[in-house]
C-alpha cells in the first residue's frame, strides 16, 4: 500500500535491534485518516469471507482494529495481557514473547466474547517472529471459531513469522512488507 510505505519512509525511525520506530502516525501518535485508508483495503482484501469479529491483542493493535471493523460492520475483541492469571474455565488463555519488550506475557479472551460460530479476521500492527498472531491463533482455535485471515499493517519481511504463517495455509495480508532496514544509514527497503 504506497501511503503507508511512503509514510514510513517519511517518519519510520529505524533502531538497533531490528525495530522499526513509528510512534508518530501508529504507536502512539495515530493517524486516523491513514487508518481509513488501511480499513478499507483490508475490506477489499478480505470482501469475500464472511468475517463476524476482529480479534487484536491490546495495546496498539485496538487503534487500527476500531477502525478496520467500521469497515466490516463488525466488533472488535483484544486479547488482554495479564501478569497474574486466573485460569477458572472463563477464559481462553496463551503465552505470547513480546519482541519489542523480550519478555513473556499471558493473554486471555473471555469466553463470552468468543465461540464455535465466530468466523475471525485477525489484526495487529506488526508481524515480525509471529509470536503475537501464533498466541491469537491459539485463543481462536480453542474457542472452536474459525479464522478467515491475518491482516496486517506492517509485515518486517526479513523476520520468519509471515512465511510460516502463509507456509500453515493462512491468508496474511500485509499492507507493507519490509524486506530490509539499516539502522546505520536508516534506509529501508520494500518487498512488491
Ligand atoms: P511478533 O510477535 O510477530 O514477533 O512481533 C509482533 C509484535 O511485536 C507486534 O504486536 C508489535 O507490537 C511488536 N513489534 C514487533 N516488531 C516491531 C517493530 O519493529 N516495531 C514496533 N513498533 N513493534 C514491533
Amino acid at each position: 500500500m504506497e501511503i503507508l510505505e511512503k509514510r514510513i519512509q517519511q517518519d519510520g525511525l529505524v533502531k538497533k535491534g531490528n525495530v522499526l520506530k513509528v510512534d508518530n502516525f501508529l504507536n502512539h501518535q495515530m493517524d486516523i485518516q491513514l487508518f481509513n485508508e488501511m480499513g478499507k483495503e483490508f475490506k477489499r482484501l478480505f470482501a469475500d469471507k464472511p468475517i463476524n469479529k476482529i480479534l487484536t491483542i491490546e495495546s496498539s493493535g485496538i487503534g487500527i482494529a476500531c477502525v478496520v471493523a467500521q469497515y466490516f460492520d463488525v466488533p472488535v475483541v483484544f486479547a488482554k495481557k495479564t501478569q497474574s492469571i486466573n485460569l477458572d474455565g472463563e477464559v481462553y488463555s496463551s503465552k505470547i514473547e513480546s519482541f519489542t519488550h523480550k519478555r513473556v506475557y499471558d493473554v486471555i479472551v473471555s469466553r463470552k466474547y468468543l465461540g464455535p460460530e465466530d468466523h475471525i479476521l485477525i489484526i495487529d500492527d506488526f508481524l515480525a517472529n509471529g509470536c503475537a498472531v501464533n498466541g491469537l491463533i491459539e485463543i481462536i482455535e480453542h474457542a472452536g471459531a474459525t479464522i478467515e485471515g491475518i491482516g496486517i499493517a506492517i509485515e518486517k519481511g526479513q523476520q520468519i513469522g509471515g512465511k510460516l504463517l502463509r507456509e500453515k495455509g493462512y491468508q496474511v495480508e500485509s499492507l507493507a512488507i519490509i524486506d530490509a532496514m539499516d539502522d546505520e544509514t536508516g534506509e529501508i527497503t520494500f518487498r512488491h
